[in-house]
């Protein structure tokens, strides 16, 4: 039986050993015609080491997941919930300022998910502008005096977004907000905006498991394009083993732009450069 060298664990394996690697990975997307290495390049035990420690790891908890969510040709079913690892969703405007939301899969939304926020608490902040701050039950601080002048003035100083009433109730009179005649709104954060659309800011951490996952899809285009035997070389051996591994080298060198790039400053003459562009943008 033949047997072949696989481009990241660099073993020789017999031929059953090997099968397809997507250039991008599938999680990213389908695509007509995509690249495929299906010529005895990857090993299946890379090939699965990939799909369960990377791609897995990223399918829920990403930008990209979060697109998925939204777009992929069949929808996901109902109650799936983005991961707040590498991506969170905090409101940007109004009384929405703040708060962290949860994005979670549904059918019956138009945009085939809801937002849900986390239980939070929201005292006022701003009452012109109709602001709060955000706390969980855990972190309410004592209520201060400029704090408490200003619900005095509020006709809704206080909101809960989701947490139990018998449980913040008494954590309010604790840290010194509810005195006198004060209340607070039953209504959740959830309720007020179910027919509203507002401004959210999108955090996003891109971390080494991110970073394994772009260097392996242009390394996987890299032997795509190029050939097997040209990635085979021991000069390609430091990203091999970062993606495949996790190890970092001193060799290795990573730089990210918010911009397109069109030029880039070499670390040194003999150095490679590959490029990986993603585009998260609104409505995209
Ligand atoms: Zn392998």
């Amino acid at each position: 039986m033949p047997k072949y060298k696989c481009i990241y664990c660099l073993q020789t394996k017999d031929e059953i050993e090997f099968n397809r690697e997507h250039v991008v990975p599938q999680m990213m997307g389908k695509y007509q015609n995509g690249f495929v290495l299906s010529d005895f390049q990857v090993c299946q035990e890379c090939n699965t080491y990939f799909s369960e420690q990377i791609e897995n790891n990223i399918a829920l908890d990403s930008y990209e997941a979060f697109l998925r969510m939204q777009y992929r040709d069949t929808p996901m079913s109902d109650g799936r919930k983005l991961n707040g690892n590498r991506i969170r969703l905090i409101g940007a405007e109004g009384i929405f300022k703040g708060i962290p939301f949860s994005v979670i899969t549904d059918k019956n939304s138009p945009y085939r998910v809801r937002f849900e926020s986390e239980p939070m608490v929201g005292i006022i902040n701003s009452i012109e502008k109709q602001e709060y701050d955000y706390y969980s039950l855990e972190n309410l601080p004592d209520a201060i005096e400029e704090v408490m002048k200003r619900m005095k003035e509020s006709t809704q100083p206080i909101i809960n977004s989701g947490i139990d009433r018998e449980l913040l109730e008494p954590a309010l009179i604790e840290k010194g907000y509810l005195v006198d005649h004060y209340t607070y709104s039953e209504g959740s954060v959830s309720d007020l905006c179910k027919e509203l659309e507002f401004m959210t800011v999108i955090n996003l951490k891109i971390d080494s498991i991110m970073r394994r996952l772009c260097a392996k899809t242009v390394f996987n285009y890299l032997c795509y394009s190029r050939g097997k035997e040209f990635v085979l070389d021991s000069t390609f051996d430091a990203i091999r083993d970062y993606i495949r591994y996790g190890n970092w080298s001193e060799q290795l060198w990573f730089r990210y732009s918010k911009r397109p790039v069109s030029t880039v400053e070499m670390p040194n003459d003999t150095a490679h450069v590959v490029g990986y562009m993603w585009f998260p943008e609104n409505g995209q």
